[in-house]
């Protein structure tokens, strides 16, 4: 196995394409700002603006099929594109919004959905036009997704939805909101749900705000007596769970993302003094900076052999969750480091006293709350354990 990548002629030839576009596109305001959940509306609009740019060029899903509004991509011709947006744009998850980006939706739409549904929902979301937020989780229905109780019972042509979701969204409107319920109440767990997009404007929907540790973004959403069309059913009734599964074995190819906060750590160790001498020059953070650098260097190696299991077409076991958990795991980790070196301004969200513009406080904080969405770390053991052993990594 090799792990480290070739470029051929035809990737580095796409990479000065890239360039010469963002030369042209990218303006300085694209990613802004430092934390992901104090995007104001202005920011989220020109970031919208960008992302949209970015769709027409089929480079915001860059490998999604060309007809329905993806870029059609290899996976090699992906990755300088990643490569490229990431070195470039100073905060990238601003524009690919986590949990707005509407990707399960997409997955599911795509591989159970009919052409008309597929033509109508995909090249909005894959062209980055459309805020899908994915509502999944509710109060008692969490780790235990499939014990979920909110109902969408067919009611002549439509599906009426009652219930609750929470933890979802994300801090700006959506056009569409994509969920699992309850269709079946007689059937089994798993065998009794069905996936819906559903318009964000439909009357019966209230949406209340949680503050959580992050910061704002993360909603609680009452469905009352929600009227939708049936078709805006995707797949068959009984198929919710394949929906919400789908995505999750297909994102396991994803190329690990830079880490800016461990360039930071790093840098901030070597140019800054504590008691005269350089930070790094102090054994106990200098153990503590090596410590961290393995582990993401590993995370790295993994991400490669990854993109290698998938561009030869070998099949995913365990090795997805893998990454995926030691990002979990990792994230305390690093915090926890910056604090070492970097001392109260670790600590502080003001641009001026904290450090690297309050960008490390703002990571302080992510690394907590970031455990939890797609599945806590004890649930990605467990998915991982499972696929580790031969099975599907999720209950069917
Ligand atoms: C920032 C953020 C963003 C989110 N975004 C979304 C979103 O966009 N859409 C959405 O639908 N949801 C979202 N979620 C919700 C997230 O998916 C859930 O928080 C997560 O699935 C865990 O569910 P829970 O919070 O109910 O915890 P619980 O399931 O109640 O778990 C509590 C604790 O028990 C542990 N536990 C549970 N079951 C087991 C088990 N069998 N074995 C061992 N330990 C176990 C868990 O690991 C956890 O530590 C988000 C959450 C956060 C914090």
């Amino acid at each position: 196995m090799d792990f480290e990548f070739e470029y051929t002629p035809e990737m580095q030839q796409f990479r000065g394409e890239v360039r010469a576009w963002l030369d042209v596109n990218l303006t300085p305001d694209v990613g802004a700002p430092v934390h992901p959940l104090d995007v104001t509306h202005e920011q989220f609009k020109s970031n919208m603006a960008f992302r949209g740019k970015l769709g027409e060029k089929g480079w915001y899903a860059p490998q999604w099929p060309k007809e329905y509004g993806g870029g059609g991509l290899s996976p090699q011709l992906a990755v300088v594109l990643e490569e490229e947006l990431e070195s470039r744009v100073a905060h990238l998850g601003n524009v690919m919004v986590n949990g707005d980006i509407g990707f399960t939706a997409a997955a599911a739409i795509t591989y159970m959905g009919n052409e008309e549904q597929k033509r109508r929902y995909l090249p909005e979301i894959l062209g980055g036009k459309n805020v899908v937020w994915e509502l999944f989780t509710e109060p008692n229905a969490g780790s235990d997704l499939p014990s979920m109780t909110t109902t969408a019972l067919r009611d002549g042509d439509d599906y009426v939805f009652n219930g609750q979701k929470t933890f979802v969204g994300a801090l700006h409107d959506p056009n569409y909101m994509f969920t699992i319920a309850v269709t079946n109440p007689d059937r089994p767990r798993h065998a009794n749900l069905g996936a819906f997009m559903i318009p964000a404007d439909t009357p019966g929907i209230t949406v209340h705000n949680l503050d959580l540790i992050g910061g704002g973004g993360k909603r609680s959403i009452f469905l009352e007596d929600v009227r939708v069309p049936a078709d805006c059913l995707i797949g068959k009734e009984g198929e919710g769970w394949r929906a919400f599964t789908g995505r999750r074995e297909v994102s396991a190819s994803a190329v690990v993302a830079r880490n800016p906060n461990l360039e930071q750590l790093l840098e901030y160790s070597r140019g800054n003094k504590r008691n005269g001498a350089p930070i790094s020059a102090d054994p106990n953070i200098r153990d503590t900076l090596v410590e961290v650098y393995m582990r993401a260097h590993v995370l790295k190696l993994w991400a490669k052999r990854n993109y290698w299991i998938g561009i030869t077409g070998r099949r995913f076991g365990y090795e997805g969750q893998q990454g995926g958990l030691n990002r979990k795991l990792f994230g305390p980790v690093l915090a926890e480091a910056m604090l070492s070196a970097m001392g109260p301004a670790a600590l502080v969200k003001d641009p001026e006293r904290g450090a690297y513009n309050g960008e490390a406080e703002a990571y302080a904080r992510e690394s907590i709350v970031m455990g939890h969405p797609g599945g806590t770390v004890e649930i990605h053991k467990m998915r991982m354990w499972r696929g580790f052993t031969g099975n599907t990594m999720f209950e069917r």
